[in-house]
């Protein structure tokens, strides 16, 4: 079956946007996934195609309506076999990660709930079990952003999107550490020569380098990753 996204969001006209170039667009022409966008102004109720209201409580900005949405997600939920997990992009979400974009190539698809305003109504979130992802520690003005970049992050791993699936396997997360770095052409560049061991032919002393490096930069950048690292014994 095909790996699926299911997009609620009120700027339907921002997918595939970047997701049309590159690897995951020549994928989606591939049908190796496939996208699609619900308006969620085309779930409201009203002439107008009102989607949001004035916080309870009072303060500032607008929040999504939970009846709207609830119709939005439902409709993206209708007829799935297995259920495919929803998901509302949100700075309070748990932090999206390489381990969470390799499990979730592993399931059908995805529905991803794109908020805008001040965000949605807590409702829609508790009565639809909706998970809540954030792609890092800074405000957007829209979950559009958080769900390309989640979105890529997935499609690149499933089957048959990467030419070669080896290099997949020595990337930054895929084995703990941030990757080692990286040289082309020409051998030597303002001064700056490639590291003579990447020109030995060395096989060995190549992988060993490289781990070395990627262990030195991880350490140096991110003593997080590293103490996890160091403590499954894998140093
Ligand atoms: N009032 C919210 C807060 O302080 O947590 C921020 C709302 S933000 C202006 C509008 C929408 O952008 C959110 O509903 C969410 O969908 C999305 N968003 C903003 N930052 C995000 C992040 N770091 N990760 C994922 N989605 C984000």
């Amino acid at each position: 079956m095909t790996w699926r996204a299911d997009v609620l969001t009120l700027f339907p006209e921002m997918f595939p946007g970047p997701l049309a170039h590159s690897v995951a667009g020549k994928a989606l022409e591939k049908g190796l996934w496939a996208l699609e966008c619900l308006d969620i102004r085309d779930f409201a109720r009203d002439k107008h195609r009102t989607v949001d209201a004035t916080p309870a409580g009072g303060g500032p900005g607008m929040v999504m309506r939970p009846d709207v949405l609830a119709a939005a997600v439902d409709e993206a939920l209708a007829g799935e076999p297995g259920g495919r997990r929803v998901v509302y992009l949100s700075p309070r979400g748990r932090k999206f990660d390489q381990d969470m974009a390799r499990e979730m190539s592993l399931q059908p698809g995805l529905i991803l709930l794109c908020g805008r305003y001040e965000g949605v109504d807590q409702r829609i979130l508790d009565t639809r079990g909706i998970d809540e992802w954030s792609i890092g520690d800074y405000v957007l003005s829209g979950g559009e952003v958080a769900a390309l970049a989640v979105l890529d992050a997935i499609v690149r791993l499933l089957p048959g999107v990467m030419g070669k699936p080896d290099g997949l396997t020595e990337e930054s997360f895929e084995q703990g550490l941030l990757e080692y770095p990286h040289y082309t052409k020409p051998a030597v560049w303002e001064g700056r020569a490639i590291p003579e061991v990447l020109l030995s032919g060395h096989h060995q002393r190549i992988e060993d380098w490289r781990r070395a490096k990627a262990e030195e930069t991880t350490k140096a950048r991110r003593p997080d990753l590293w103490e996890h690292y160091s403590r499954a014994g894998k140093d």
